[in-house]
């Protein structure tokens, strides 16, 4: 894990990646989907957002996101894998391929890459919660709050929860945590077509911006760990989205399900964990899905800190920004939307005339410096961007209405 071994070696100033986008500010795509001021008490807040449960798709995502899709390059091995029944996914089993080659690099089949966050840095205990949000999730943020961790935190929300909670997201945000995504309805993404892969994704982010006060995530968790090339270059050129992994899973999702795990079980491997190796350092699946991973993590938790391990969220623990357009909660450096993600495509200037641009200067100048204290450029460019647009949904959307938790595992 050399990549995050020298991104925690490096200064703060650093290791703090700039964000870049370089869409210019008055281009159409600004005008996408730009959800400001969202009343997530009001009647019609599930109006606007695909349906529930399923992957959307080309016909209920936006144009803009599509483009995107369409002008990035895919990795040349870039299958869609195929499931049968509840077995993990595979590629052309017929041809030997499992995916854990180079290639296709299927975190299924064991590979992942320089580009995942695998491991914690050296003493670090990375505390992530998946699936939330749920009804255990609030008794969630009071312990971490309590225990004053409620900075230290990555959510990894799923879509379809936060529809049917929105507040209960809200709360995690405004508690403190760390706002990421675990995909719209949790589905194997590497069997998804990449147009689905982009709506499971992007429509992820816009709920979260949407109940965060316009905080684009930055981070995303592939349930069930299935990601491979594909989808992984489409979360980062699409999206701008860092891919996290895990190298320790707690199974806390499979306590009651029928296999061999018990709180018990659970807590004494991880009883192993916080006296055990420290190099490198422990980035765990933990999830906020139900009591049973509540309790576990509230048995545990005092044995990292009593053992002295540096509890952080993904983003600290790396170094990195919170959000794409902010470095932490409330220190938003421009509104942007989804659509205004900049990647190395939009650097290419015929593209950035196809986004539609007039007098297409080149960078927006909305980089959020390393110190997060505000360039004169982001100041600037919050200063003429005007929030409170309307959101431009062209596409047609089915409403939809309040959800149970998706439960699921991993
Ligand atoms: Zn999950």
């Amino acid at each position: 894990m050399i990549a995050f071994a020298v991104l925690a070696a490096l200064p703060f100033v650093a290791a703090h990646p700039k964000v870049n986008w370089y869409q210019p500010r008055d281009s159409p795509v600004h005008e996408l989907f730009r959800r400001a001021d969202v009343d997530i008490t009001a009647a019609n807040f599930t109006a606007g957002y695909p349906p529930l449960y399923m992957s959307p798709n080309a016909t209920n995502t936006p144009q803009a996101w599509i483009d995107k899709l369409n002008s990035i390059t895919l990795p040349s091995a870039n299958p869609v894998a195929v499931q049968t029944g509840t077995a993990n996914p595979k590629y052309d089993v017929a041809n030997g391929t499992d995916g854990s080659g180079p290639d296709i690099c299927s975190f299924t089949s064991g590979c992942h890459t320089d580009t995942d966050l695998f491991h914690g840095p050296d003493n670090t205990f990375v505390l992530t919660f998946d699936d939330g949000p749920s009804d255990v999730s609030q008794d969630l943020y009071d312990f971490l709050k309590q225990n004053n961790i409620n900075g230290n935190a990555t959510h990894f929300m799923i879509g379809t929860n936060i529809v049917g909670d929105p507040a209960t997201a809200k709360s995690a945000f405004t508690n403190g945590g760390h706002m990421a995504v675990h995909t719209w309805s949790h589905p194997y993404m590497t069997t998804r077509t990449n147009e689905q892969v982009v709506g499971e994704l992007g429509w992820t982010m816009q709920i979260i911006a949407d109940v965060t006060g316009g905080h684009i995530p930055a981070f995303w968790r592939p349930p069930y760990g299935d990601v491979d090339n594909r989808v992984r270059a489409i979360a980062k050129e699409v999206f701008g989205l860092t891919t996290v992994l895990w190298n320790h899973d707690t199974n806390d999702w499979a306590i009651g399900a029928g296999g061999n795990f018990t709180i018990e079980s659970v807590e004494a491997t991880m009883d192993t964990w916080f006296v055990g190796p420290r190099s490198p350092g422990i980035l765990a699946l933990e999830h906020e899905i139900n009591n049973n991973s509540l309790i576990v993590f509230k048995h545990e938790y005092p044995g990292f800190a009593a053992n002295n391990w540096t509890i952080q969220s993904v983003a600290d623990a790396f170094g990195m920004d919170w959000y794409q357009n902010a470095v932490a909660n409330g220190a938003i450096a421009s509104t942007m939307s989804v659509g205004d993600i900049q990647t190395a495509m939009f650097t290419n200037q015929s593209q950035t005339a196809t986004a539609g641009a007039t007098g297409a200067s080149g960078s927006a100048a909305g980089n959020s410096t390393a110190s997060g204290s505000g360039s004169a450029g982001a100041s600037a460019t919050a200063a003429t961007t005007k929030a409170g647009s309307a959101m431009g949904i062209a596409a047609p959307v089915a409403a939809v209405v309040g959800a149970a938790v998706l439960a699921v595992a991993f």
